[in-house]
């Protein structure tokens, strides 16, 4: 039997097959770019349960969602995260299953998250000094980042290293982290400072644009351009390095958008749908989900509702010259 799925499309002739979605708001870190030290999380009962998110990735899959990335605040804290993700992946076996951590948790699950059909793992890495680390993040765990690196290469997994490129904090170790991306087959991509809501650490003259980082790593390696037909790039600009066994990369909210070719929805860890990240409207799933007289299909309803308005984010952003990319934290929306 052929399964009818719908289609999320919007005004400027893009489909949205791309779902994010944040698990939890919670953090055991405390990354000086992303949250207060003193944050203030959302009480659980908040929060979606494991079994809403099931049902949310269930009906998306009806509505052409084919790649599903589940991240946070810290996707490992929350408890029973692999378990889920193993029930995630055996109810949609086809589905393309990511996640985006800090890694700090990551190590002593591997074995488990690679039973549990992700492919890709997205961890972030500021910076290769281990006191930089723990003054950026609050916690002295830099070797266990890059050990998880490491075994989930090791478990053959596919590994990008997310670096918030800032300028003055760390824009100095750029030849070391091309050193470090030459020596593995990791993608490490650069992503542009954004001033999120409540973001402590934000300065204009903290953010490295994009086209800088290009041209400051053709100082240290020979960079070839990796043309965008060759395969799933997203947002990001890559490069191979000659001679090595990686990439680097770079993704450029700030300097240069890629709204034209934005394929993703965001799904908050309170089940508010997001249809851009610079947008600060919201459609609230949770109470359909839960209302005893309203069914799967009126969630269905309002996601290509909301997809069919999903907006272009440059446009928004102009308009808010000097203020933050958006009001809310982006540990609450799901980076
Ligand atoms: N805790 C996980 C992690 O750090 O990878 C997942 C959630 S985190 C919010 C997702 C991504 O957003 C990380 O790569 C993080 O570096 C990035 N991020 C957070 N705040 C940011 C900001 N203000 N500008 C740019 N990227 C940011
Ligand atoms: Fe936590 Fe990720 Fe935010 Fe860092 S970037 S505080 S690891 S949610």
């Amino acid at each position: 039997m052929t399964r009818n799925v719908l289609q999320i499309r919007d005004g400027h002739g893009r489909r949205a097959s791309y779902m994010r979605i944040s698990v939890t708001d919670r953090c055991n870190l405390r990354c000086r770019y992303c949250m207060p030290r003193e944050a203030e999380f959302i009480p659980h009962d908040k929060i979606l349960s494991y079994e809403e998110i099931e049902q949310l990735i269930a009906l998306s899959s009806d509505l052409g969602i084919t790649k599903v990335r589940l991240t946070g605040g810290e996707p490992f804290v929350r408890r029973g995260f692999t378990d889920f993700l193993k029930r995630v992946h055996g109810n949609n076996p086809g589905l393309d299953l990511r996640v985006t951590t800090n890694g700090t948790l990551l190590r002593p699950l591997l074995d488990e998250v690679a039973a549990a059909g992700v492919q890709v793992l997205n961890i972030s890495l500021d910076t290769l000094y281990p006191g930089r680390f723990q003054a950026l993040t609050g916690l002295d765990a830099h070797a266990e980042v890059v050990g998880a690196i490491d075994g989930a290469l090791a478990h053959g997994l596919r590994v990008k290293v997310n670096v918030v490129g800032l300028r003055g904090v760390n824009d100095d170790e750029l030849g070391s982290f091309i050193r470090f991306a030459s020596e593995r087959p990791v993608d490490v991509r650069f992503i542009e400072f954004m001033p999120m809501g409540g973001c402590v650490a934000w300065s204009p003259e903290k953010l490295w644009p994009a086209e800088d980082i290009i041209e400051e790593a053709g100082h240290h390696a020979d960079l070839e351009a990796v043309a965008r037909s060759e395969g799933d790039q997203g947002p990001v600009r890559l490069f191979r390095l000659a001679g090595g066994l990686g990439r680097i990369g770079v993704i450029s909210p700030m300097s240069n958008h890629f709204c034209g070719s934005c394929n993703r929805l965001r799904i908050t860890s309170t089940g508010k749908l997001r249809t851009c990240l610079y947008s600060d409207r919201e459609y609230r799933l949770r109470p359909i989900l839960a209302h005893p007289r309203l069914s799967i299909e009126a969630v269905k309803q309002v996601i290509l509702r909301a997809g069919r308005h999903k907006p272009l984010g440059y446009d928004i952003l102009n308009h808010r010259l000097g203020g933050a990319v958006c009001s809310t934290h982006m540990s609450a929306i799901g980076g």
